[in-house]
């Protein structure tokens, strides 16, 4: 592969086996000849994060909660003992109660709204208040999204509004972080298997949904998603902040079912 990301240092969030979109930018980002550090969150994790680390001769910063702020500023301390200064983050953290990932969006509880918008969308501004410090020769974040954010659709509820909140932090956070050369973009990623997914009612159905209906007629992959992330991690994407980017198969573009989608 071109090694369109030599000599730059990345943190990815939100490995948690080989099924997360986080690996699959991960791989990519190493093919592309990236130097990366992971996180894992908690000790559970930990056993799995670390021997995928060692794969791609990645760096373990340490174990991360963004629930406790203090579990983040030990990371970012362990990188900046490590590397000095940071070129890409990649955050692929997200979290709602399954128990409200069905049913009504008109039913969430106050609780689960505060901890999902807490941890789905606030989490990426405040990893990004301390990539920015290390971000010293510009730099590229990126966070990943879904199409929920933009139309309804089913049981994604919470995590719908969740996400249009961190769409538009992406806006905001690319304005302020601007004037420094960091740039911060968002992947909305098409359904795909993974094991925050299997928290979403009737996902089955939404993946063959997507694919029937997408016009590629297939759904995406996680290498497809890294591969999109090197594009904006690297500085083939130099200018180009403030972007919501779909890699779904094209089915954000399409306006209803397929003629020929068989039933489900
Ligand atoms: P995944 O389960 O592999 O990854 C989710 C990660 O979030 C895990 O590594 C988990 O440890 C981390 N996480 C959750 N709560 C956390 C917390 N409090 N502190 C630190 N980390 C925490 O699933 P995934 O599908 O790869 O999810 C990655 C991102 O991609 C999420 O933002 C998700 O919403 C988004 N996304 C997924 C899909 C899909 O269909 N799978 C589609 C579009 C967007």
């Amino acid at each position: 592969k071109p090694q369109l990301m030599k000599g730059k240092r990345g943190l990815v969030m939100g490995v948690a086996n080989t099924r997360s979109i986080a690996w699959g930018i991960a791989q990519a980002c190493a093919d592309a000849g990236a130097e990366l550090a992971f996180t894992y969150q908690g000790e559970a994790l930990k056993k799995r994060v670390e021997p995928l680390a060692d794969k791609l001769g990645a760096f373990v910063a340490g174990h991360c909660d963004v629930t406790d702020a203090d579990s983040i500023d030990t990371v970012f301390a362990n990188i900046e003992k490590e590397w000095g200064k940071l070129d890409f983050v990649v955050h692929c953290v997200a979290y709602s109660d399954k128990e409200e990932l069905t049913g009504r969006y008109v039913d969430t509880s106050a609780e689960n709204f505060a901890q999902s918008m807490f941890i789905s969308c606030y989490s990426f501004t405040a990893i990004a208040q301390r990539a920015e410090k290390l971000m010293t020769d510009g730099g590229s974040m990126l966070t990943l999204t879904y199409y929920g954010a933009e139309k309804v659709m089913p049981h994604y509820n919470v995590m719908g509004v969740a996400k249009s909140a961190l769409e538009t932090s992406v806006r905001y956070m690319a304005e302020d972080l601007g004037k420094q050369n960091i740039r911060v973009n968002a992947i909305s990623a098409g359904p795909i298997k993974t094991l925050a997914a299997s928290g979403i009612g009737d996902f089955r159905y939404i993946l063959k949904w997507n694919e029937y209906n997408s016009p590629l007629r297939r759904t995406v992959t996680i290498d497809e998603v890294g591969d999109s992330a090197v594009y904006f991690l690297s500085d083939y994407s130099r200018g180009v902040t403030g972007e919501i980017h779909h890699v779904d198969s094209g089915y954000h573009c399409v306006g209803m079912k397929a003629v020929d989608a068989p039933d489900i």
